[in-house]
């Protein structure tokens, strides 16, 4: 196999991004991988084939380095990112804020604007995004990471126009809740109110976006998914949920 080419994928030691890791693989793609844990990114790497590189997308450094040794690529998955904490504006914590711009806003930034060479010298390159329902919606003590996925928007469908011409296509997937580490992040290891964000309902896995990410990268060359919005049935926005 591995005759796809190479799919890079940020974040992948960890929910969406290893699903979408193995999804990959699986589907034909070369994988390189890349994270901060690296025991768990070994793992996901083992499991798919491909190559764990150790990456934190807030240090320049470390994303240079990452890129170097990443070599040619045809697909970049922007997906290491997340929340951190719920407050109003009025108690904003400028370092949560600093954390969720950091990796969603800024990360996607130096990691795209890294990879755009070896993704248009590839003839077919593609950027998928991982934003958010938080990218087009806004909600109660939710700003810092609803400002920082509309940022992360616009900087990704920005690309869209300016790479117009370019082979090269971009997908932005913007999930509602899906069931992985993201509320343990974004609760500080708090395992019970984490747990309660998904009660009473049936929330999206890790696969489900998966699934639509390798369905975007896999289509042929002309076709381009611009947008996907996925949700689980039970929510209507981020703010409406049925609960059992
Ligand atoms: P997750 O299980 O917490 O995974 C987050 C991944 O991002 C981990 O692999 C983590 O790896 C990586 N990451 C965090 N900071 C990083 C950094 N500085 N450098 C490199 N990698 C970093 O959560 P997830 O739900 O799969 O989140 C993936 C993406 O989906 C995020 O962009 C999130 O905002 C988005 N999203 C999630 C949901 C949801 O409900 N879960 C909904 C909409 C969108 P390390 O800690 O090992 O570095």
């Amino acid at each position: 196999m591995n005759n796809l080419g190479t799919a890079i994928v940020t974040g992948a030691s960890s929910g969406i991004g290893a699903a979408t890791a193995r999804q990959l693989a699986k589907a034909g793609f070369r994988v390189v991988l890349g994270a901060r844990r690296l025991d768990r990114l070994n793992s996901v790497a083992a499991e798919t084939g491909g190559v764990a590189l150790p990456l934190d997308v807030t240090d320049p450094s470390s994303v240079a380095e990452f890129v170097e040794a990443a070599g040619p690529c045809r697909v970049l998955v922007n997906n290491a990112g997340g929340a951190m904490g719920l407050a109003k504006v009025a108690d904003a914590d400028e370092d949560h804020w600093r954390w969720m711009w950091e990796t969603n806003v800024l990360g996607t930034l130096r990691l795209t604007r890294a990879l755009l060479p070896a993704l248009v010298a590839s003839g077919d390159g593609h950027v998928v995004t991982i934003t958010s329902v938080a990218a087009y919606e806004v909600y109660d003590n939710g700003a810092g990471y609803t400002s920082a996925k509309h940022a992360q928007s616009a900087l990704h469908r920005t690309l869209r126009g300016e790479l117009l011409g370019d082979p090269v296509r971009f997908t932005e997937v913007l999930p509602g809740l899906v069931e992985t580490e993201f509320s343990l992040v974004r609760f500080e290891g708090d395992e019970e109110r984490a747990a309660g964000v998904y009660s009473g309902i049936t929330p999206l896995t890790a696969d489900d976006v998966a699934d639509v990410v390798t369905f975007a990268v896999t289509r042929p060359p002309h076709v381009n998914l611009d947008q996907i919005v996925m949700k689980p049935r039970a929510q209507a926005s981020a703010t409406r949920v049925h609960r059992d």
